[in-house]
């Protein structure tokens, strides 16, 4: 693939050398992967020069499971530069055989549901268990408020010292095609690393509850008991996207509503579309605090594993994702071209002017713009 790259004003050198505990932060920028963007270097910003790895280093230090280089690769897959995409995707072609062995599983839900200490609680228990767990984010709102979810290392105090798990707070900045690629190449990376349970963490809020799905095996919504549907901001499109429904916070005077609650949704649930194949959606009730229904939401998981491998449904979706996941990309690229387009620029305010007054009917506008994007 022939690629258009600006060459970036400044980049970080030194990217990923600020590694010290298993808590990750990410890459400012906005760069996608799409040519087009670029960020300016602060003045006088003096940056420390670090020996890069080779290829090989990045590659071979992934498979062997070196936190610290698996770190810099996917600092390197969140670089704005030009020359790290290049070497990136190099370093991810080369790893692509040994991803895949894990089960991906995507948990959302309202802020305050309870996600940080679920996501704590369940990997603790899979590490205790022998499992190698990753907990990512994608939170593209990261790039206003500068907080990205996993961003605040108190959170997953437990967790984050554990060895056995990695977490990588959400890409900082960019589009949500941009953060979304940037999560799925790190998915990539951990897996090759030998990550086997992948834990996406995304905010509950906006488009990245579809976005997440689109990358997970499994994915888990977190609800509250009698919050109230709208204050929780579920809609039915976002239970038809859920392999289980949770409702956290089942403990001391809660737990009666919770396990009312559960009632209602498994009620709901009978009425939509389940959103895997073969596949009953139920709700559940747990307590990240105490730890009560933990380990049996994981049976669940397992359970949904063991059951859409056989029926194919696994490979199937992963395959289906992986086909959507490139003309994502190719739709992102083809929008962001059409409009930096100098020639579309120019007749865009009078054909949208046109189209407005009632002038010029959509579909010819559309031909319009189409037109002038082709051929000038
Ligand atoms: P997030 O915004 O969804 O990540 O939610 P947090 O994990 O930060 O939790 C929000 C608040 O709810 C915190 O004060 C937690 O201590 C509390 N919390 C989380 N899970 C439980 C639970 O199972 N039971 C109770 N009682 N409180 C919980």
């Amino acid at each position: 693939m022939t690629r258009k790259h600006h060459k970036p004003d400044w980049v970080p050198e030194n990217a990923g050398a600020e590694f010290t505990t298993s808590v990750m932060s990410g890459v400012d920028g906005g760069h996608d992967g799409l040519p087009g963007q670029t960020r300016k270097a602060p003045p006088h910003t003096h940056i420390p020069r670090r020996r890069r790895l080779t290829v090989d280093e990045y590659v071979a230090g992934v498979l062997s499971g070196d936190r610290n280089v698996m770190a810099q690769a996917i600092t390197l897959i969140e670089s704005n530069a030009a020359a790290h995409f290049d070497m990136a995707q190099e370093v991810l072609r080369q790893l692509i055989p040994s991803t895949g062995n894990s089960i991906r599983v995507g948990i959302t839900g309202v802020p305050g549901v309870g996600k940080s200490t679920f996501i704590e609680a369940l990997g603790l228990h899979l590490c205790e268990q022998g499992h190698k767990v990753a907990v990512l984010a994608v939170d593209p709102s990261s790039t206003v408020t500068r907080g990205s979810i996993l961003g605040d290392k108190t959170r997953m105090e437990l967790l984050s010292r554990d060895l056995r798990a990695f977490i990588r707070p959400s890409p900082s900045a960019g589009t949500l095609g941009g953060v979304a690629r940037k999560s799925r190449e790190t998915i990539l990376i951990c897996e090759a690393a030998g990550f086997d349970v992948i834990l996406v963490e995304t905010v509950g809020v906006g488009q990245s509850e579809t976005t997440v799905r689109s990358m997970v095996d499994f994915f888990l919504l977190l609800m509250l008991a009698g919050a109230g549907d709208e204050l929780q901001g579920i809609k039915k499109g976002i239970m038809e996207l859920a392999d289980a429904l949770l409702v956290n916070k089942a403990d001391g005077d809660n737990k009666v509503r919770a396990n009312a609650a559960r009632a209602d949704y498994n009620r709901a649930l009978h009425y939509l579309a389940p959103a895997t194949e073969g596949w009953r959606t139920k709700a559940y009730t747990c307590s990240a605090v105490s730890g009560d229904g933990i380990g049996a939401i994981w049976q669940v998981i397992k359970e949904f594993r063991q059951q859409i491998t056989a029926s194919g449904v696994f490979a199937k979706r992963r395959q289906r994702q992986t086909l959507d996941w490139v003309y994502s990309m190719v739709e992102e690229h083809l929008r962001t071209s059409f409009f930096n387009h100098s020639g579309v620029g120019n007749i865009r305010a009078a054909v949208e002017q046109a189209v407005i007054e009632g002038h010029l009917p959509p579909t010819v506008a559309a031909q319009q713009l189409i037109h002038q994007y082709e051929n000038y």
